[in-house]
C-alpha cells in the first residue's frame, strides 16, 4: 500500500529503509531467512507519523502508554493496523487494553492475565500475549523470573480468551563489556525448553534499536524498534 502522496525520500522513509536493510543484513549474517517481524514502536509519535509509515507498508505498531495509544488508535481506525501493547500493565487499565489491542508483549502477572481474559470483548479473537521474562536478575524488576515460568505456564494457558504466543524480554542496559547476547540466549533456551506441541511458543519478542543484531542472531521473531525508525524521542512521560 504505497501512497503516492507521501514522498519516500523523506527522513522517515529514509530511516525506515535503512533499518530494513540493517535487519536483512543481520539475518543474512547469521544465515537466517528474512522472516523477522518488525514492530514499529510509536510511543510519543503522532498519528501522522504512523500514517506516513503505514504508507510505506508498515502495519504493526507498538505503544507503551494507554491514554496516548487510545487516541491514536481512534484516529487511525481507517487503516488496517495491528496494535501491540508493550508497556507496563496497571490493574485498573486492563479493560481498555483488552478492548484496543491485538497483542500484549508485557504480561508479567497471572492476575493481570485473568482480568485481560475476562475483559476481552467476545466479538474479538483471543488476545495474543507474550509473557515477559526478567533475564537480568536483580537489575530489573519487570517480568517473571526464568525459574518461575514453567509452573505458571499451564495457568496462563487455561485462560480462554488469551492465546499465548511466546516470550518477551527487555534486558537491563549492558554494562562494560558484558555480553549483550546473554539475555537473548537465555530467553531462547527458556522458550525451547517450555515449548510443546500442546503449547507452542513460537514468538521471541526481543531486540530494540541498539541491540537488534544480537537479538536476531539469537532467534528473535519480533524486534521492537522505535528510535532507529523515528529518530530520538523527546521524553515527556
Ligand atoms: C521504547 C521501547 C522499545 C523501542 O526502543 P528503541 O530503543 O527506541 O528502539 C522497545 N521495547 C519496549 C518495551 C520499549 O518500551
Amino acid at each position: 500500500m504505497i501512497d503516492p502522496e507521501i514522498p519516500t525520500n523523506d527522513l522517515l522513509g529514509q530511516r525506515y529503509q535503512a533499518l530494513r536493510k540493517r535487519v536483512r543484513q543481520a539475518e543474512a549474517a547469521c544465515g537466517r531467512k528474512s522472516d523477522t517481524h518488525l514492530l514499529a514502536v510509536s510511543k510519543t509519535r503522532t498519528a501522522d507519523e504512523i500514517r506516513g509509515l503505514a504508507a510505506l507498508g508498515q502495519f504493526r505498531f507498538g505503544e507503551n502508554y494507554l491514554q496516548e495509544a487510545e487516541e491514536k488508535i481512534k484516529q487511525l481506525r481507517d487503516l488496517p493496523l495491528e496494535w501491540h501493547f508493550i508497556g507496563r500493565i496497571q490493574s485498573n487499565k486492563t479493560r481498555s487494553i483488552a478492548e484496543h489491542f491485538d497483542w500484549i508483549h508485557s504480561v508479567a502477572s497471572l492476575k493481570h492475565a485473568r482480568r485481560l481474559s475476562e475483559q476481552r470483548p467476545p466479538h474479538l479473537p483471543p488476545l495474543n500475549i507474550c509473557l515477559q521474562v526478567n533475564t537480568s536478575g536483580e537489575t530489573s524488576k519487570d517480568g517473571h523470573s526464568p525459574e518461575s515460568l514453567s509452573s505458571l505456564l499451564m495457568d496462563y494457558a487455561s485462560l480462554p480468551n488469551l492465546q499465548i504466543r511466546g516470550l518477551m524480554t527487555i534486558p537491563a542496559p549492558a554494562e562494560g563489556d558484558s555480553d549483550m547476547a546473554h539475555p537473548f540466549r537465555l530467553l531462547r533456551s527458556l522458550r525451547d525448553r517450555l515449548s510443546s506441541p500442546q503449547l507452542p511458543l513460537e514468538t521471541l519478542s526481543m531486540g530494540m534499536s541498539n541491540d537488534l543484531e544480537a537479538a536476531i542472531t539469537e532467534g528473535a521473531t519480533i524486534i521492537r524498534i522505535g528510535t532507529a525508525i523515528f529518530g530520538p524521542r523527546g521524553y515527556n512521560h
